[in-house]
């Protein structure tokens, strides 16, 4: 039978090195994954449970041109390192999980900060301040034949050439592994499924005509620059 409509077409991510595209299926997000950043944000560190949240698959943005959304004052970036899943499965042991990693890629989760603590402080979901259009650019994603894991490794963020974040993956509170693990006992892990796995410290805000650069050991530079709405 025909669609009523033309359906939208796949999200897709480029694969470095590549003439392929990665098939994006959904994309969840790790919280609170860096001590230093729940400081920041006023709270304290644990590992009695991982902070998961979603973005629709359609909000990434890979021509590196993000337009200022609406309804925020205050957008801020976040750098995290992506996981890109190539096979799926559910109740991953963590032992196992690394096996189920397509490659890496350098990621911002951009963030309505005014929207999303507005929703905390009554106890409503995040999805406004975090699931919105383009909020998820992210760079090509490098095959883990070629870059191997992130124990460890440095992320490096800057606004307009100016240092803003500056971190290195053995401060994960919840390693690539056991996020992979936890998120399998929750949902069903498909190919195609991208994970942003936190931020660090010095998160902060952007306006249009802004650029952010994230560097990232073994992986393609991500440049983004904040366009007019
Ligand atoms: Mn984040």
């Amino acid at each position: 039978m025909a669609f009523v409509f033309p359906a939208r077409p796949q999200p897709a991510v480029a694969v470095s090195g590549q003439q392929t595209l990665f098939p994006v299926n959904r994309i969840y997000c790790v919280g609170k994954n860096y001590a230093a950043h729940i400081r920041e944000m006023g709270s304290e560190a644990s590992r009695d449970s991982v902070c998961f949240f979603l973005k629709p698959a359609d909000a990434i943005v890979t021509d590196g041109h993000m337009p200022y959304p609406p309804g925020t004052g205050n957008l801020h970036f976040e750098g995290e390192l992506v996981i890109a899943i190539g096979k799926g499965g559910a109740n991953i042991p963590a032992g196992e999980a690394l096996q189920h990693v397509f490659g890496y890629a350098a990621g911002l989760d951009m963030t309505r900060r005014d929207l999303q603590l507005a929703a905390a402080k009554v106890g409503h979901p995040w999805d406004t301040g975090k699931a919105f259009d383009c909020s998820a650019p992210i760079s090509p994603i490098v095959p883990v034949a070629e870059c191997g894991h992130f124990h460890h490794g440095s992320l490096k963020l800057r606004v307009n050439g100016e240092l803003r974040q500056d971190a290195d993956f053995s401060d994960l509170i919840w390693k690539n592994h056991e996020v992979i693990s936890e998120l399998s006992k929750l949902y069903t892990l498909q190919a195609g499924d991208l994970i942003f796995t936190g931020t660090p410290a010095g998160v902060g805000p952007v306006v249009a005509g802004d650029r952010i650069e994230l560097s990232i050991d073994r992986l393609c530079k991500l440049s983004v620059a904040i366009t007019p709405p």
